[in-house]
């Protein structure tokens, strides 16, 4: 149970009764916590549900400047606000009819999606900002505030992209894939590592990174390239909804940065790891560890003495260990272990 959790949470819903709720955290409006929805705009703040109503109904102002318009509009829509301030907020469990958590239906919704939760796992990269590793979650289960994914929440809204000039209907494969400037993004990326990104799909494509046959090294790194890309893409389609505008070269090197820190996080013992993708890459492929090599002999020792050996080994610092110990005589017999 302690292992799903985190993919378990976000199907508990709070229905605001005070609007106690965690504003940012809790998944109050039903479309998971605002926090990981709102992408960019979303803030590390510990703020109430209830801060957001005036006169026993939503506060919109206040709403539009902290969430997206989209989501103002669902919440005002379909989310009632609470009026029994002597009430906490309370839980319902989404993933059975009764709304009463049980590990049984918990079972039955992570079973059904078995092959999925495989997936899902790998989907968890390590190393990667949490804000990263939960956006391409995100995006593989279609949880994004993109205009097809609100369409199927059955959210009215007039579709226009903000990733182009040609005002298309905004997908997430138009976002992610389709787009010349997206495209472009892809191929720097994707040319060293000798990869063809002509694909109909985004899930093909996060699966062709994930497939490049490699050395280990280099392949914990490939797999992230996917979702920081897509990342830097999520903020350039929000950045552009605010009037401001990103360029290719400015996403190309905030990739590249992340890419780094990622390998710094990975392999703390790398030296001169190179700032360019291309720099990385050949690094990491051609990556051969130096072994360095040293005789030991056990010397014999005065008569009449005793010598010990001793070893050790922890599993980090306050972690499991253990060590062991010898003592031998002059003639090198075993006395003691
Ligand atoms: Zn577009």
């Amino acid at each position: 149970m302690v292992e799903v959790r985190e993919e378990i949470e976000h199907d508990i819903w709070w229905q605001v009764k005070s609007g106690n709720s965690s504003f940012w955290y809790d998944n109050w409006a039903k479309q998971g916590a605002l926090y990981f929805i709102e992408g960019e705009l979303a803030r590390e703040e510990e703020i109430e549900v209830k801060e957001f109503q005036s006169g026993g109904d939503w506060n919109i102002n206040k709403l539009l400047e902290c969430v997206s318009p989209e989501m103002t509009a669902h919440i005002v829509e379909n989310i009632k606000p609470g009026k029994e301030s002597g009430m906490i907020d309370k839980a319902w469990w989404m993933g059975n009819s009764k709304g009463v958590f049980t590990a049984k239906s918990t079972y039955h919704s992570m079973r059904r999606s078995m092959n999925e939760l495989e997936w899902m796992n790998q989907l968890w990269l390590k190393g990667l900002p949490f804000k990263i590793a939960f956006f391409l979650w995100r995006v593989w289960k279609k949880r994004i505030a993109t205009d097809d994914n609100l369409k199927r929440m059955r959210m009215q809204i007039a579709s226009k992209c903000y990733c182009c000039e040609n005002g298309e209907m905004e997908t997430m494969t138009h976002l992610f894939l389709t787009t010349p400037i997206t495209q472009k993004l892809w191929r720097r990326f994707a040319s060293c590592a000798g990869l063809n990104i002509e694909v109909l799909q985004l899930q093909q494509l996060i699966m062709k990174w994930w497939e490049l046959k490699t050395n280990q090294k280099l392949h914990s790194v490939l797999i992230a390239v996917p979702a920081i890309i897509m990342w830097e893409l999520w903020k350039r389609r929000n950045a552009r909804r605010h009037g401001k505008e990103t360029s290719l070269n400015k996403m190309y090197y905030q990739c590249q940065l992340n890419v780094y820190y990622l390998i710094k996080v990975k392999f703390p013992w790398l030296r001169n790891i190179p700032h360019t993708w291309q720099g990385m890459f050949h690094q990491l492929l051609e990556y051969r560890p130096i072994l360095h090599y040293l005789a030991v002999k056990w010397t014999r020792l005065h008569e009449r003495c005793v010598k010990c050996n001793t070893d050790g080994a922890s599993k980090g610092n306050l972690g499991e260990s253990a060590y062991g110990f010898c003592i031998r005589d002059s003639s090198g017999d075993l006395l003691y272990a």
